[in-house]
């Protein structure tokens, strides 16, 4: 069993000080109003395993918004607290924030009518997780700061690096807790036990999963979409018949390992060049996933999946545009052998970062991915150094043409004809000399 001495240990190794000291803060307060605090969850199981992880879960044995409240009026921090859930969340001045979660739940049944408590324990609280290795708690009181808890084996687990349900009826009881399952063996390089994925196959085959609702099922696809290694949390998913909840017709063939394969390829390429820019990756796969789905299939499967509005026109439109716009250029790769860089700006200027990451990954033309890679890393950007009030003294009348002359000279400037602003006033002077 682990002693609380090595549970400080780690944290004093691998927390930063200030949240060290924020959890004996919250012991102290626990102190004072005689309540017992732990630290739960995913936070505890990525200490264990020396991840960082700064999202801290506490759990109050007794009243969290009371617990949450003085807390918060001693750190100068704000409250926001759900009296229906007995939850509260604690915000410092920096927006740092603390999840906190009452053992004991305090409701009002009709209004007006006397509170009903209802008192669970820790030990319940805990039980109603999905995993294992989430059931840990830490002890943030005084006297036993870092007293590790461990009512279900998880300390094994973790050791043994084993994802595991607590009960048999887990993934009845919850069925996104498949998906969760898988998410977690690939990031944590864990091992789904045996007993478990032979309950997830018994939910599968009883049809449980048809139960969920689109939203919850996109909102894990998109989870593990979002993962380092999305590949791998698709293979299980495949291998576990779970392909089929996005579209009947999705699986995991040769071929679509081979795209999956390339579109990982291409993220990869584009996040290392760009660390920063900020783009929906796990899009780039789940266009690359429904691939092979018609105009209106994939309308179906997003509406399904209930894609916010706004994203899901947006994708099935740019879907299509992309298509459009991916076959011109491969008929001007294939007619000219070479296309102009004006040519490759103009047919992809508007195209989301997604949609043209996934036909980069999809096209089979070789010269088509260059021209997508030069797009990115020399052309998208690119402006011409004269702008409107240049025309102006060019006695341009402002109007329609203004826009036709800067990319007229823009086009110049990216086939590499008109290096200077010299150049650029002079190819429109030529311009208009000719009008
Ligand atoms: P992540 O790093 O992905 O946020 P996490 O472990 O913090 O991992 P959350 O999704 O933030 O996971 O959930 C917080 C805790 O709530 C988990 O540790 C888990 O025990 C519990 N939990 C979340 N979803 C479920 C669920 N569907 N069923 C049971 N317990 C759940």
């Amino acid at each position: 069993q682990v002693k609380s001495r090595e549970v400080e240990a780690l944290m004093n190794k691998h927390l930063p000080k200030r949240t060290t000291a924020i959890l004996h803060d919250l012991g102290r307060t626990g102190d004072q109003l005689d309540l017992t605090v732990y630290a739960v969850g995913g936070f505890v199981r990525d200490l264990l395993l020396d991840i960082q992880n700064m999202d801290i879960d506490v759990t109050v044995d007794g009243d969290g918004i009371l617990f949450a409240e003085t807390f918060a009026a001693q750190f100068g921090c704000r409250v926001k607290s759900h009296q229906k859930f007995g939850t509260a969340v604690i915000v410092f001045p920096d927006g740092f924030k603390i999840d906190v979660a009452s053992t004991r739940l305090e409701y009002y049944v009709s209004p007006g009518a006397l509170p009903t408590v209802e008192r669970s324990s820790l030990k319940m609280d805990l039980y109603r997780r999905d995993f294992t290795v989430n059931t840990l708690a830490i002890a943030l009181n005084g006297e036993s700061f870092g007293k590790l808890i461990d009512y279900f084996g998880a300390y094994r687990d973790l050791q043994s690096r084993v994802i595991r349900v607590l009960h048999n009826l887990s993934f009845v009881e919850d069925p996104t807790r498949v998906f969760r399952a898988i998410r977690f063996e690939q990031r944590l390089n864990f091992k789904i036990a045996k007993h478990t994925e032979d309950l997830i196959k018994n939910a599968v085959k009883m049809e449980f999963l048809e139960k969920l609702g689109g939203r919850r099922l996109l909102s894990e696809l998109v989870q593990i979409l979002r993962e380092k290694e999305p590949l791998k949390g698709i293979g299980r998913m495949a291998s576990l018949g779970l392909l089929r909840f996005i579209h009947p017709s999705i699986e995991l063939t040769p071929a679509m390992q081979g795209a999956l394969e390339e579109t990982r390829y291409v993220v990869s390429w584009f996040d290392l060049l760009y660390l920063e820019r900020p783009y929906e990756r796990w899009s780039v796969y789940f266009l690359t996933l429904c691939e092979g789905l018609s105009e209106e299939q994939f309308l179906g499967t997003c509406t399904r999946l209930a894609v916010a509005e706004h994203y899901k026109e947006r994708l099935v439109e740019m879907r299509k545009e992309g298509e459009r716009l991916i076959a011109a250029l491969e008929r001007k790769v294939a007619g000219s052998g070479k296309v102009e860089n004006s040519e490759i700006y103009f047919t992809l200027r508007g195209l989301p970062v997604e949609v043209l990451l996934y036909h980069m990954a999809k096209s089979r033309s070789a010269e088509v991915k260059r021209c997508i890679s030069l797009y990115f890393t020399k052309l998208d950007g690119m402006h011409p150094q004269i702008r409107g009030e240049d025309l102006k003294e060019l006695g341009v009348a402002p109007g329609p043409l203004y826009r036709e002359l800067l990319d007229l000279v823009l086009s110049a400037r990216l086939n590499g004809k008109a290096a200077s602003r010299e150049d650029e006033i002079r190819l429109v002077r030529e311009v208009l000399g000719g009008v």
